[in-house]
């Protein structure tokens, strides 16, 4: 007897697009019930789809979804917030873009995280919302690397544990945080971290958003924060890419060697 497919909804952001044949599309779901997953979107791609309107990147709907053989399939899908304004502004978009692309490349399918769901949906909102749009993401990417367990170390050198002083540290992604400038090596003379930042920083791991945005960041200090979060968050993506890619590999076996065909 056939089974019935599962049904269920839930709100989700769509956090990306891919073409699968002609005329649909594999969603990239962060679901505020089921964490992320991936579904089809039939026929999206053709003229009249009832569909395509609904499921752009970042918008956020209501899906509603059946469980399929290997990937789900979109049944029906209603818009609740589309970040039209977001959308529209080219500085705007890529931020959130960016912030969707973290996300997605940070967790695991289906592991059910709510305040992921809530602080992405934040963060599109103060995105799309302030006159200030770098501070919003400086958060999130802290936030997320707080959440996920990658907190940096911003109070003590990480080598030599003594107390940092308010004057220039080096900054490691390597090493997990912030280095004095006893321990830092040549090499690390190239990512001196100012007693400015280190300050930022704490607060954008400590405080609150609207501690955060009452901080007036000029625009040097906006490019040093900019660059040490995004060599803090690539050097924890590509180390956990390259243990996952490793962990795949032992999942699925060592490569099975076809015996040759017996000489005659
Ligand atoms: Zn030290």
């Amino acid at each position: 007897m056939p089974q019935m497919p599962r049904v269920y909804k839930t709100p989700a952001v769509v956090l990306r697009q891919r073409r699968l044949g002609e005329t649909d599309v594999i969603l990239t779901l962060y679901t505020a019930n089921f964490g992320k997953l991936e579904a089809v979107a039939k026929g999206v791609r053709k003229t009249r789809s009832r569909l395509a309107g609904h499921v752009e990147p970042l918008t956020q709907a209501m899906f509603l979804l059946a469980k399929g053989r290997s990937l789900d399939i979109v049944t029906q899908v209603e818009t609740i917030e589309p970040f039209q304004r977001l959308r529209s502004d080219l500085d705007r978009l890529s931020r959130g873009l960016y912030a969707c692309e973290l996300l997605d490349r940070f967790t695991e399918p289906r592991a059910e995280h709510f305040g992921l769901y809530r602080l992405l949906l934040d963060t599109l909102r103060r995105i799309e919302q302030r006159e200030d749009i770098d501070t919003p993401l400086r958060f999130y990417e802290m936030s997320l690397l707080n959440v996920l367990g990658y907190r940096p170390e911003l109070e003590e050198c990480v080598a030599c544990r003594a107390r940092l002083e308010p004057i220039t540290n080096y900054w490691t992604p390597a090493g997990g945080g912030v280095m004095c400038s006893a321990c830092a090596s040549e090499e690390m003379a190239q990512h001196p971290l100012s007693a400015n930042a280190v300050k930022v920083l704490r607060l954008l791991l400590h405080g609150s958003f609207a501690d955060v945005s009452r901080v007036t960041v000029d625009a040097d200090l906006g490019e040093e924060l900019e660059r040490a979060l995004r060599d803090y968050a690539r050097w924890v993506l590509e180390r956990d890419v390259r243990s996952a890619a490793f962990l795949d590999t032992v999942r699925r076996g060592l490569p099975r060697v076809t015996p040759a065909a017996p000489a005659r």
